[in-house]
């Protein structure tokens, strides 16, 4: 009796996990502006730094655990996990960090992925090369690649000045691994994906869609991510994260 109990709950940790996890659906989230939307540009590519809050408390109330991809392995390890990233390296990516030192606790560590474009480092409304830094060794934010100069991979004969130089400059700044790069525009094609192979581990797209492991080839380079914009109601948030 007591020996059937016991293969029935061997059966049952080992099983059962297994299943759970095949069909665990994670949230990859895109965003872009962390501030007011002030006339210029395309508004709903900013989030104000209100919305970001309660959307960063509402993960935080659910229980939520937020990933950067250097923690990739983790999905497997906590029940609900997400990434946040933001793409294109916003100096007032800043408020968002603010936002996350505020609402960390000893139980919730907000982390995000910054996507930055080389090139652009230390323009007016990018982030310097000191922020960088110090969002990076605060633990809370990875700096990854964006490509240097944001083209439209696709459309290029050589790769390997926006994959490896972007990469080699991040790093040389950060003094950390670059491992991620998102594709600009979300554009790719096999052959971007087969040169990002050579630089990176992650190649991350704007598919909108959940990320599912489905142990395909290539999937860590065709990670989907769903847009978070400016008109996205809390409760619309929180039906992304279950699409
Ligand atoms: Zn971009």
């Amino acid at each position: 009796m007591k020996k059937s109990i016991m293969v029935f709950l061997i059966l049952f940790y080992i099983i059962i996990p297994a299943q759970v996890l095949a069909k665990k659906e994670i949230p990859i989230l895109v965003y872009h502006f962390i501030d007011e939307y002030k006339g210029i540009g395309s508004k709903e590519l900013y989030v104000t730094p209100e919305s970001f809050e309660e959307q960063v408390r509402y993960l935080r109330d659910q229980g939520y655990t937020l990933l950067t991809f250097e923690q990739w392995e983790d999905i497997h390890k906590v029940e609900k996990p997400i990434f946040i990233t933001f793409d294109d390296g916003y100096k007032n990516n800043l408020n968002a960090y603010e936002i996350y030192q505020k609402l960390q606790t000893p139980y919730f560590k907000p982390r995000g992925t910054i996507f930055v474009i080389s090139d652009f480092i230390g323009w007016a409304n990018r982030l310097s090369e000191e922020e960088m830094k110090m969002l990076s060794d605060s633990g809370l934010i990875s700096i990854q690649s964006h490509t240097a100069t944001h083209p439209d991979l696709t459309k290029l004969e050589v790769l390997e000045n926006e994959l490896a130089d972007s990469k080699a400059k991040i790093q040389a700044i950060t003094k950390k691994p670059v491992i991620a790069l998102a594709y600009p525009y979300g554009n790719f094609n096999s052959k971007i994906v087969e040169e990002t192979k050579k630089y990176y581990k992650f190649g991350l797209t704007t598919t909108p869609t959940l990320y599912k492991e489905t142990g395909l080839k290539d999937e860590l380079y065709l990670l989907p991510r769903i847009y978070v914009k400016y008109s996205t109601t809390l409760d619309e948030f929180a039906g992304l994260l279950k699409k």
